[in-house]
């Protein structure tokens, strides 16, 4: 029988009659876990669809201030078209303020690039569930303790700006992996597009998301206790997306800063600047607010539904396994 008493730190009664509080300790567990995990470190993958051209390499850069496509090889015209979608994986080890991150980025070159599209996004979604797959044979080996965690935790698909809103194959791109991974859909190249022309193209795409029930990463909503700041910033996140961003390799100056931007004979576009685009909002939600929580949805909703069908699978197969051994056996004794 186990005994289960609610414990609270007892309250002494010192000399001088003043009260005071003894303490078993545990109040420090968060900064054990804290200690943990920072020594640990970690790790976060993140994937980037969306045809060639669209920024994708461009806009990683700028989020992580790395160059990560150094050694790219651009393919012509004619190579691309008899070339398939490839998987590359990157991977960097970022340390800021004593915190390391081991982030990787995975790549999808090739994707929508061919002449013809049918099925162009199966290469990816097969990566994905091979992730799943290495991460459930890990753990149920036999060394647990050390296991890789490659499963992708995010993938950022990029929308063209050009179009009228979402095209078949984004269609059929998110739809594929909504259950797999965690999809935020971009408008990529924002600053080809007026602020006015943004947020129509923005109401298209939650339209048409809605209309063919396309499930993409939803935030989290704001806990009741947070203030009202927090609220405001939750809701304006939300209201933005798609988020429309701008990414560039650049380091330009406008009102005597340094800034990433892009420089036209009309002027400079700021990618860090929020009323020129959503990249700082992506990055925040990225990096400084959802991660954890990719993560989890990832861990918890898309890998469990993976090792829930696997574990389905492998039942029904030995049940028929036996039902078959069965009938077998009673084959021969009937003879
Ligand atoms: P990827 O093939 O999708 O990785 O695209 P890249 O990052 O290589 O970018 C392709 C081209 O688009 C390059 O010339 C970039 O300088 C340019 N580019 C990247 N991001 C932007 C952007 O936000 N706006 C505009 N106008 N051009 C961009």
């Amino acid at each position: 029988m186990t005994s289960n008493t609610r414990y609270k730190s007892r309250a002494l009664r010192s000399e001088d009659g003043r009260e005071e509080k003894e303490y078993v300790g545990f109040a420090t567990l968060p900064n054990q876990v804290h200690r943990k995990s920072v020594k640990k470190g970690f790790d976060f993958t993140l994937m980037v669809a969306g045809e060639s051209g669209l920024g994708k390499s461009t806009l990683v850069n700028s989020l992580f201030l790395t160059d990560l496509h150094k050694d790219r090889k651009l393919l012509n015209a004619e190579e691309r078209i008899s070339q398939t979608v490839e998987i590359t994986k990157h991977t960097v080890d970022i340390e800021e303020k004593g915190v390391k991150l081991k982030l990787t980025i995975v790549d999808t070159p090739g994707f929508g690039d061919a002449v013809n599209n049918t099925e162009c996004w199966r290469p990816i979604t097969d990566y994905v569930d091979q992730q799943f797959e290495q991460y459930f044979r890990d753990e149920s080996g036999l060394n647990r303790k050390n296991i890789q965690d490659n499963r992708v935790h995010c993938c950022l698909y990029f929308i063209p700006p050009f179009g009228h809103g979402l095209r078949p194959v984004d269609i059929e791109f998110m739809k594929a992996l909504q259950d797999k991974v965690n999809v935020v859909p971009l408008i990529s190249k924002s600053d080809c597009l007026t602020p006015n022309e943004i947020r129509k193209l923005k109401d298209r795409v939650r339209e048409e998301i809605d209309t063919f029930g396309i499930k993409v990463y939803q935030f989290p909503d704001c806990d009741s206790d947070e203030d009202e700041e927090a609220k405001q910033k939750d809701r304006e996140l939300k209201e933005s997306t798609p988020f429309a961003v701008i990414g560039s390799n650049m380091v330009v100056e406008t009102r005597g800063q340094k800034v990433r931007g892009r420089l036209y004979p009309w002027g400079i576009v700021e990618v860090e600047n929020q009323s020129h685009c959503d990249f700082v909002k992506l990055r925040t939600m990225l990096v400084r607010t959802h991660m954890h929580d990719l993560k989890d949805i990832t861990c918890d909703c898309h890998y469990e539904n993976y090792r829930a069908h696997c574990i389905h699978t492998m039942t029904r197969r030995m049940q028929e396994m036996l039902q078959k051994m069965q009938q077998q056996m009673q084959h021969e004794q009937d003879l």
